[in-house]
């Protein structure tokens, strides 16, 4: 595996791939690598004959109360765990590359980027569409891979790409969970092993709101009554909306730690 960290260098390492046509495919992510980013690249190894992995910790994405500083960071151990799951180049820009002097384009996704974590996280959305347009720009992938987990920006990601005619598919990964339903985040490190049993929540109430859904019941509802049986945590929001399909959706505080987590209701 090759770890660069300019896009010219990256554009040298593809030459031979774009000359031979080869499918390439990007994970975008901002490290701190899991078992859920592990589940993307392996998705892509199956499809893509060059896989290339991002990690770039998007400032723009974060807002100013949000600690962009304490984001967990481990490049030696993500380096690691890319080459074992067979990523061929792992590119790591700086702050500087990806936003270098005179960057002055911005890309607004809309109304989407302003609902449900667009309105809890302003000008998050837009943080994420730019980075990633700039990652397309320079990788050039016929796939990116994105997961399920962060439904609302799977469905940002596929306006951005149909709306400005990119040419590549987005491809969606099933949400990775633990084995007691607590969805794979680098933000859980940051949960005290109390607060992560008050999390659990979450998964459970969005179950509920599924089996409502399926009983013909309002899965909103459902979810609300678990969530608020339970003091310790803060909704943010419970909603159902079209995240590239129908998904029931929400957002908890615990410890002032957010987390997110969601279900497709077909
Ligand atoms: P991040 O590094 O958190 O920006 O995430 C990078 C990519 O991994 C995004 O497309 C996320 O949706 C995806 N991802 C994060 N957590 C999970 C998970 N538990 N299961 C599947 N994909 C995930």
């Amino acid at each position: 595996m090759k770890l660069l960290r300019n896009a010219a260098e990256v554009e040298a390492a593809l030459q031979p791939a774009r000359q031979e046509r080869q499918d390439i495919g990007l994970v975008p992510t901002m490290g701190a690598f899991h078992a859920g980013h592990r589940a993307l690249m392996q998705a892509a190894r199956a499809a893509d004959e060059v896989v290339v992995v991002s990690l770039f910790v998007n400032p723009a994405q974060f807002g100013p109360t949000e600690n962009l500083a304490r984001y967990p960071r481990d490049e030696a151990r993500d380096a690691e765990m890319a080459a074992a799951a067979g990523v061929d180049i792992l590119f790591v820009p700086s702050v500087d590359e990806m936003y270098p002097p005179g960057f002055d384009t911005w890309i607004d996704p809309g109304r989407l980027g302003t609902v449900l974590e667009g309105a809890m996280r302003p000008g998050h959305f837009r943080g994420v569409a730019t980075v990633c347009a700039r990652l397309f720009g320079m990788v050039r992938p016929r796939r990116a891979y994105f997961g399920r987990k962060d439904a609302q920006q799977v469905a940002v990601i596929k306006q951005v790409v149909r709306d400005l005619a990119l040419p590549l598919a987005i491809e969606v990964c099933a949400t990775v969970r633990d084995p007691d339903g607590l969805a794979l985040s680098s933000r859980n490190a940051y949960l005290s092993p109390d607060e992560r049993r008050v999390a659990l929540a979450l998964p459970q109430a969005l179950k509920g709101g599924l089996s409502a859904h399926r009983a013909g019941e309002d899965p909103e509802a459902a979810v609300r009554v678990h969530l608020t049986a339970e003091p310790r945590l803060v909704v943010d929001y419970v909603a159902t909306a079209d995240f590239d399909g129908p998904t029931l959706a929400a957002a908890i505080r615990v410890g002032g730690k957010r987390l997110i987590d969601n279900v497709q209701l077909d």
